[in-house]
């Protein structure tokens, strides 16, 4: 299958080997037959899509890839991506019974991600049944996971859905943001033109959804209530936090979801001249762009305002940092960028204890990390303002849009919102599982409210 999106090729991201790669059929096999097919089995409770796990497992186990398949993406469409991306060892392999013997769990991140391949490039019949067109309309805000999942359920109930994104390829951080060792772009463009296929859905890339429209490329969203039957908000995040330092502006420092996302779709971009870099954050974001950067041959240095201990960024992706060469500076505060004739030098760093820098009187208080390259990854802004534009829908104190956590339904009877932008920041299963819930929730809305004929006439 050929991308359906204009990807460049002389990406960064192609030269990172997959840390993951897939199955080979006999491997799956051998790996599926290890599995006890637990009742009540422990992984599928930690599964956030609850996927029958020992039920797909079975089935690579007797060849049935297709069954396989199935199982999975009826409870996760975008099960190929998240077998790639989820962070499996706090989930289903993290609870699974292996695991809590001191064994080595089953592999099943690589063995869903084995079936929905294998299972895809198959020809054949749809893989889900989808039932005729209804006639009624929803638009999804953003292309992210949660998004795609929305569209996708619904398009299978016969559903059109039409998906607005701000940016020109869809996907948002699954395509945008995902270690390029676990997953690259185009793998995840892939993963969206099936769900594209999967029924009436169309993509509106490069169309923001603002308040106010200012001019092309943007559409008003209160325009969406009198289209649609639903609307779904998927906003994800905004953009990276900055430190609010001196030095920080200029060439040479970059936010962390901007910095991934330019070494992911920009061809040509390069990293000529870098040689040290220092990373600041503790989280997963933080530690993904240390890893990236020292599996480019950066000297990375991680530096955290507080102890390797509280750091929010899981320790097995620490680990798979530190082993690829990014060290950790811990309990070090970034005071200040220093630059000679524009070009950065150096971080200044004061000690600190607690997250607090220790008094500047102490002489050792201070230090400078020589770096050519500093990357804030101390995280993102919301970009929630436009769910206001709908009435009743409301924001919490963090900026995040307020649901009925039951159905994904906002204060306005027509909007429904998850993902990032209703959880401050999480996964991609989750942003799926939220889109699940909310897909299933406006299916019963829409089928409860009588279809008004003349927007449909109007339609032909
Ligand atoms: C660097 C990084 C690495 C990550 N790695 C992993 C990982 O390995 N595993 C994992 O499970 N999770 C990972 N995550 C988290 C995961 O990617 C997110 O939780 C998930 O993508 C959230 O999905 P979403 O649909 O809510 O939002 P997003 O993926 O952010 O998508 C939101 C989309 O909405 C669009 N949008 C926003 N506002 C508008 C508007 N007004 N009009 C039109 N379009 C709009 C954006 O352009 C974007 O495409 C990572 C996150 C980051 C930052
Ligand atoms: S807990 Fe482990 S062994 Fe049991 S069903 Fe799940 S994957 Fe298989």
């Amino acid at each position: 299958m050929t991308a359906p999106f204009p990807i460049p090729s002389g990406r960064l991201e192609e030269r990172f080997e997959e840390k993951s790669p897939l199955y080979q059929e006999a491997e799956a096999v051998a790996e599926a037959n290890r599995c006890l097919y637990c009742v009540d089995a422990p992984c599928v409770k930690a599964c956030p899509t609850s996927i029958d796990i020992p039920g797909f497992i079975r089935k690579i186990g007797t060849g049935n890839v297709r069954g396989s398949a199935r199982t999975i993406l009826t409870a996760n469409l975008l099960g190929q991506s998240c077998g790639q991306v989820c962070p499996v060892e706090v989930l289903c392999a993290g609870s699974c019974v292996y695991t809590t013997w001191g064994r080595e769990p089953i592999r099943i991140g690589k063995l869903q991600r084995y079936a929905v391949e294998a299972a895809l490039a198959k020809d054949g019949p749809p893989l889900l049944p989808r039932k005729p067109p209804t006639g009624r309309r929803v638009a999804c805000v953003g292309a992210g996971p949660a998004s795609l999942a929305v569209a996708g359920y619904l398009a299978l109930e016969g559903h059109r859905v039409e998906i607005f994104d701000r940016k020109p390829l869809p996907g948002g951080l699954n395509t945008l943001g995902v270690a390029p060792y676990k997953m690259k772009a185009d793998q995840s463009l892939h993963e969206i033109q099936w769900i594209l296929s999967l029924g009436d859905v169309a993509l509106r890339a490069g169309v923001a959804v603002v308040t106010e429209p200012k001019g092309e490329g943007e559409i008003a969203a209160r325009a969406l209530l009198a289209e649609y039957d639903a609307v779904f908000l998927g906003l994800g995040l905004g953009d990276d936090s900055r430190l609010g330092i001196p030095g920080e502006q200029g060439a040479g420092v970059a936010g962390a979801v901007d910095f991934i996302e330019r070494l992911k779709v920009e061809p040509g971009l390069a990293l000529s001249g870098v040689q040290r870099a220092a990373v600041i954050g503790g989280g997963n974001t933080a530690l993904d762009v240390a890893h990236e950067l020292a599996l480019l041959g950066v000297d990375v240095a991680l530096v955290y305002r507080r102890s390797r201990a509280e750091m929010a960024g899981y320790a097995h992706e620490l680990e798979g940092a530190r082993v690829d060469g990014a060290h950790l500076v811990e309990n070090r505060i970034p005071l200040e960028i220093l630059r000679e004739g524009g070009r950065v030098t150096g971080l200044k760093v004061a000690r600190a204890e607690g997250g607090k820098a220790l008094p500047h009187l102490e002489a050792r208080a201070e230090e400078i990390l020589p770096v050519d390259l500093v990357v804030v990854a101390i995280g993102q802004s919301r970009a929630t303002q436009v769910a206001l534009a709908f009435d009743g829908v409301a924001l919490d104190a963090k900026g995040r849009v307020v649901i009925d956590p039951a159905t994904g339904r906002t204060g306005h009877s027509k909007v429904w919102s998850g993902g990032d932008c209703v959880n401050g920041g999480d996964l991609v299963v989750t942003a799926v599982a939220d889109g699940k819930r909310a897909a299933r929730s406006i299916h019963a809305a829409i089928h409860a409210t009588p279809e008004r004929p003349a927007e449909r006439q109007a339609e032909g």
